[in-house]
């Protein structure tokens, strides 16, 4: 039953076109199913090189483009079919965290009037003090309201920004966060800091991630489940454990063949360290990872792997 999912993404595409024309087509998104349980809180790893799609997927997920086929289910319902009722419930059920802090603020505003929009909302429907959910926010990301409140972005360090960030998506009391690469900005320590404050709000508060990432270390330091995605395409997808420890497809291996010591202190250490990616431009036929594969065969260059389960976990690769 698709109700036991808390979100579900069923075979997303979004092809994107530029140049002269607009003849250039850039399949960004190419068919990705995945799905997050609703039953306990989890953290969901999208990882994948730069341009291999995350940040297209999060924003198909957040409502802002459509996909050009496929669903996004959230509670077993298509958002793109939800009325403005049951939209205005999913952008509060659903918030996002990104990358940059900084210019996800307005500098003019000190934290306070940062977080007072959405607090003002938060305390009509719940009929509590506005002070008081401010308050309760900046404690649940560890930091000290006194200290904060009146202060403006700039008088803050980067971490203590990052955990504004996260205060302000909790007002609304989400189910689930979507974190598009939030700590790639911070220094070591700071990274550290951030990705423990998601297992805290994921253990105390109960809310799911996911968690976007070009980072396996980090990935593998908070995640429970890992999507690995390259060109557009899921090539592997599992428990994290496993596909960290056991990598199926080829090109997870080569990635965990950059991570020595999954140590996400360590700044840059098991960094997906590929050549950029190219995306796929058009339409082809066979394996989008033929041209690098050790391990290619005929038929690789003729059809493209569908993903195939394989006990609890799943590979797009005709090796299995
Ligand atoms: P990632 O977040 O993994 O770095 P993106 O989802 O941002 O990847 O981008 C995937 C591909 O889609 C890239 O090749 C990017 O250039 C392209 N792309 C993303 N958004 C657009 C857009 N609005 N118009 C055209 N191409 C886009
Ligand atoms: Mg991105």
């Amino acid at each position: 039953m698709s109700n036991l999912n808390l979100l579900e993404l069923k075979n997303v595409t979004k092809t994107f076109t530029s140049g002269f024309l607009f003849k250039k087509k850039i399949v960004a998104v190419d068919n990705v199913s995945f799905n997050i349980p609703r039953e306990k809180a989890s953290i969901f790893v999208l990882a994948g090189e730069s341009g291999s799609g995350k940040s297209t997927v999060a924003r198909i997920i957040l409502g802002f483009i459509r996909p050009d086929k496929g669903e996004v289910l959230y509670r077993g319902k298509n958002i793109f079919s939800f009325d403005s009722k049951e939209f205005t419930m999913y952008r509060k059920e659903v918030q996002a965290v990104f990358q940059d802090p900084y210019s996800s603020f307005n500098p003019v505003y000190p934290v306070d009037h940062i977080l007072s929009v959405t607090a003002k909302r938060i305390s009509r429907d719940e009929n509590k003090d506005i002070d008081k959910i401010i308050d309760e926010a900046l404690i649940n990301v560890g930091l000290r309201p006194s200290e904060v409140r009146n202060k403006y972005p700039y008088q803050l360090s980067g971490g203590q920004r990052q955990r504004v960030l996260f205060a302000r998506a909790l007002l609304p009391r989400p189910k689930l966060i979507i974190a598009d690469e939030p700590v790639s900005m911070l220094d070591a320590s700071l990274r550290a800091e951030i990705l423990n404050l998601m297992l805290d709000l994921k253990t105390k508060l109960g809310i799911s991630f996911l968690y976007i990432t070009h980072d396996l270390a980090t990935a593998n330091y908070v995640g429970d489940y890992i999507a690995v995605l390259y060109k557009g395409s899921l090539v592997e997808m599992g428990p994290i454990d496993k596909v960290m420890s056991e990598p199926l497809h080829p090109y997870t291996k080569l990635l965990m063949s950059s991570v020595p010591v999954p140590d996400p202190f360590k700044r840059w250490e098991g960094r997906i360290s590929t050549p950029e990616t190219e995306a796929i431009h058009g339409t082809t036929s066979g394996c989008k990872f033929y041209d690098r594969c050790p391990f290619r065969k005929d038929e690789c260059k003729k059809d493209s792997p569908p993903l195939k389960s394989i006990g609890d976990r799943f590979v797009a690769c005709f090796l299995y």
